[in-house]
């Protein structure tokens, strides 16, 4: 269990502090308890803040897959509207077809009725004629009293074998032209009714990996919980660890006969008044950036302007943090610090007693941080204070 191993390593450290720290009567030795009270709370601190940069990164990385696993299901979803209107429209094209061979079937009926008629009237003409006393055509023919008289009945047998060929061989062409037209839309009918079994097939394909979009979505959304929980827990540790610092600062306090007392502040740099980020809730849009502002962000100070430390006191940190990247605090008195964080260098180390206005560092963009500016924190009776009630004549840059 990594995070046990953590807490209980965390757990010496702050023990081995109170072990060195002074027995009550003795004569103080400030800066020899004080360095190694610090060391500890460092160690600790860096042990911490390397776990927590590290769950910050895979946050990060976690965030962009579920973006882009969102992303990609919103794109299926899309495609399967799309899909989902072309089978629409499939369909819509079938119902057609299936009416126009329902009107073909209805022209091949009355066909096939007339046909049926016509070769009715066919056949009844052949009887009437053998009922006549003829057993044929031929007989007709035979009963002629002269030769244009067995013209005149062979044109007219003639003629009407004709017309009653006629009107069936017409009734046979329309008959073919009808079936042609028939079978053209049911090649149609197949082709669109396979155009849409392909577009099911398609849209289940979509269904199915819309479905394990959605359950990778699930899956990531678990695992950035969790790496949420840890990284809360993480800064929960934090805290505790800031408390410890404040402690000690009273200890300090205490031990060099510093007493308590409440503003007095000049401005950390002489360069900008310009504050561009209050104290309190935000949204930062940087991942792992704190999003309840601890202090206030002072723009338009770049990489080169001195920081001067705000009020006399003891530097009781001075070091590099994955968040606060390179960054100051001093302790003035009994619960009573001031933090400058993000800067590019330090001017001071812990334990180095510090006049008001004494240069501490250079301004930066170390830690987590978007552009050169100076964080500036400051706490009283162990309690974040607003650093605007400290910094006259600021200009709102938010
Ligand atoms: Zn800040």
């Amino acid at each position: 269990m990594k995070h046990s191993r953590r807490t209980l390593s965390l757990a010496m450290a702050l023990l081995l502090v109170f072990a060195l720290a002074p027995a009550e009567g003795l004569i103080p030795v400030a800066h020899a308890v004080t360095q190694e009270q610090i060391d500890n709370l460092k160690n600790a601190s860096k042990e911490l803040a390397n776990e927590s940069s590290k769950l910050k990164l895979q946050l990060a990385e976690l965030k962009d897959q579920r973006s882009s696993a969102i992303q990609r299901k919103n794109l299926l979803d899309q495609q399967i509207a799309l899909t989902t209107q072309q089978i629409d429209n499939t369909e819509k094209q079938i119902s057609g077809f299936e009416a126009m061979l329902a009107q073909t079937a209805y022209e091949l009926e009355e066909n096939r009725k007339q046909e049926e008629a016509q070769y009715a009237v066919f056949c009844e003409r052949a009887r009437v004629m053998e009922e006549a006393g003829s057993s044929s055509y031929w007989a007709v023919l035979f009963k002629a009293d002269s030769f244009s008289d067995l013209l005149s009945r062979l044109s007219d047998v003639q003629e009407v074998m004709n017309y009653d060929q006629g009107v069936l061989d017409e009734l046979r062409r329309l008959q073919e032209s009808i079936r042609a037209k028939q079978e053209e839309q049911e090649e149609l009918m197949a082709q669109t009714e396979e155009a849409k079994t392909e577009l099911e097939t398609h849209k289940a394909d979509l269904d199915q990996q819309r479905t394990e979009a959605e359950a990778l979505v699930a899956e990531i959304e678990e695992n950035v919980d969790e790496y949420q929980e840890q990284l809360d827990e993480l800064n929960a540790e934090r805290e505790q660890i800031q408390a410890e610092i404040v402690k000690k600062s009273n200890e300090l306090a205490q031990q060099m006969n510093m007493t308590a007392t409440k503003g007095g502040y000049i401005w950390p740099e002489t360069v900008s008044r310009r504050i561009t980020s209050p104290m309190g809730g935000r949204n930062t849009g940087i991942p792992g950036a704190s999003t309840n502002h601890k202090g206030v962000d002072i723009g338009g100070v770049g990489y080169t302007t001195n920081v001067l430390a705000t009020k006399a006191g003891v530097v009781i940190t001075s070091k590099l943090s994955s968040s606060y990247g390179n960054y100051v605090v001093i302790s003035h008195g009994p619960g009573n610090t001031t933090l400058y964080a993000h800067m590019s260098s330090r001017a001071v180390k812990e334990g180095d007693t510090v006049t008001q206005g004494q240069i501490i560092g250079v301004t930066g963009d170390t830690g987590i941080s978007r552009g050169a500016h100076l964080h500036y924190e400051i706490t009283e009776n162990g309690s974040r204070v607003n650093p605007l009630d400290y910094l006259p004549n600021y200009i709102k840059g938010w």
